[in-house]
């Protein structure tokens, strides 16, 4: 089954609806809507008054209800699907959602950004020894107060993409170790 991107006639709000479907409530606001389809362009409208070919309201909901019943279908058949692979099931523990999949790329980058706030303050006030005056705002305050701020996002990721995000920074150092003889050597 198809799905199509409609805005809610009411709030805005993106809806993904059935290709087939007629009828949709959104989901953000509630509002009952209905699908017009003319020529190319989809669009919805609110459902105040009955539409014409559905006079009770109730067939609406159940209209929506078996909209809402095929697309279950689909996720039971993609589990059906997941049991007579289980190679492919146990791999579902390590499926993440896109919230989960935008917190990891999160750790990744707060870990990047506090990484270079802490290389400018080794670089340039510890080797350098760059200390005085402005140069303490550029080479000490600014790389504290950006590593802190990285640091305080990176402590508000969720603990499972904080434990994916340690095992694969785990194995890129273990990569890195392995590719530079166990950090004796520069990676060429
Ligand atoms: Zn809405």
């Amino acid at each position: 089954m198809s799905f199509e991107t409609l805005n809610c006639n009411e709030c805005g709000a993106l809806l993904q609806v059935p290709s087939v479907a007629r009828y949709v409530t959104c989901n953000r606001c509630g509002a009952h809507l209905v699908v017009q389809r003319a020529g190319i362009t989809t669009y919805t409208e609110s459902a105040r008054q009955p539409a014409p070919d559905s006079p009770d309201p109730t067939w609406r909901e159940m209209a929506d209800r078996l909209d809402y019943l095929e697309h279950e279908g689909e996720l039971a058949r993609v589990e059906e699907y997941l049991e007579h692979f289980p190679e492919l099931a146990g791999n579902r523990a390590l499926l993440l959602d896109l919230d989960q999949g935008a917190e990891l790329v999160n750790f990744g980058a707060c870990l990047g950004f506090m990484a270079v706030n802490l290389s400018v303050l080794g670089h340039y006030f510890v080797r350098l020894r760059q200390r005085g005056g402005s140069r303490m705002w550029a080479n000490v305050i600014c790389p504290a107060i950006g590593f802190a701020i990285c640091f305080l996002i990176w402590l508000s990721i969720s603990p499972l993409a904080m434990r994916v995000g340690a095992l694969w920074t785990v194995a890129g150092l273990v990569y890195l170790g392995v590719q530079t003889g166990g950090f004796r050597r520069k990676l060429s």
